[in-house]
């Protein structure tokens, strides 16, 4: 540790290299999101039962583990569509094993159909998903390709849901499957609880706006706050200060169980539940941004400190 005169003394040296060493932490390429989104919007719709699912599940545990996170599966048969359908959750774990965690989540399935589809011939089609699930993805494992270059200071879990989006839209029982999964499990056993967890759906949108959701900043603020600092400090320009709309979405079943969470999500999203949520509609520029902020929140935030 250096004596604060010396900080003092030598600032015009320090202060520039302490600028680069933080900057490397939160280094993040868009580009490389942006792939991994074709990559999974190429591998098909990531339905559960289907090839490409398995596909892209292997593949999430077999980046993840690539870039040194700590693998746990968690895979059960779940009822709440009326037949069995087979789920897995694929948690990454970084950093040290004891003391704080927070948790980055997304989900990593695909909508079955595009019942938002303005043309009712779409209707029954797949969702490619490159927004609403590979975007997710692809930040959480930008936050993962910086955790292998340096550890977090705190524990991070990033936690890649199934089932999120299965459901008809009717029945909100019917989704957010993985989630209720994962809190269901935290909330009987206490072992790696978050203390906090921010979750990342449609997040790539090349024309990106993102406003704080509204049970999150009624009952997370404390959360959006930190997420508004981090835009800030990161010159993300597409981060708002207002709620704007009020979403059931995979942090909802943590809050449920007590614990603090907060969806950053862009839901002004015209292609959403349509078979145009293609790569075209996403962008890197977005991607990085997000990816800063979340990388931020892991290592300059408030929670960051061990
Ligand atoms: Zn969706």
């Amino acid at each position: 540790m250096r004596p604060a005169r010396w900080v003092s003394a030598l600032a015009a040296l320090v202060l520039p290299l302490a600028g680069a060493a933080c900057a490397s932490r939160l280094e993040v390429n868009g580009e490389r999101a942006l792939a991994r989104i074709q990559r999974q919007v190429d591998a098909g719709p990531r339905i559960p039962g289907t090839g490409a699912h398995q596909t892209i599940g292997d593949w999430i545990v077999s980046e993840c583990a690539r870039l040194g996170g700590r693998m746990e599966r968690q895979c059960w048969t779940d009822s709440a569509l009326g037949r069995p359908l087979a789920l897995c959750n694929f948690i990454a774990r970084f950093g040290p094993q004891g003391g704080r965690r927070i948790a980055l989540l997304a989900h990593w399935d695909s909508r079955p159909f595009s019942d938002q589809d303005p043309e009712p011939s779409h209707r029954s089609d797949p969702v490619p998903g490159a927004n609403d699930g590979a975007s997710g993805v692809a930040v959480l494992l930008e936050v993962a390709e910086a955790m292998k270059r340096e550890a977090p200071p705190i524990g991070v879990d990033l936690v890649f849901l199934d089932g999120e989006d299965q459901g008809q839209s009717s029945r909100p029982q019917e989704f957010c499957l993985g989630a209720r999964h994962y809190a269901h499990g935290l909330a009987l056993d206490g072992t790696g609880r978050p203390a906090a967890a921010f979750l990342f759906d449609m997040v790539g949108d090349r024309d990106l706006g993102i406003w704080p959701e509204q049970q999150s900043a009624e009952r997370a603020a404390n959360l959006v706050a930190i997420v508004l600092d981090g835009a800030h400090a990161t010159g993300a320009r597409a981060f708002h200060q207002l709620a704007k709309y009020a979403l059931t979405d995979d942090h909802v079943p943590l809050l449920e169980v007590g614990i603090p969470a907060v969806d950053i999500i862009d839901f002004d999203y015209p292609a959403w539940h349509t078979h145009l949520d293609r790569p075209d509609r996403v962008s890197a520029v977005s991607l990085a941004e997000v990816s800063r902020v979340a990388a931020w929140i892991v290592y300059r935030s408030p929670l960051s400190r061990p």
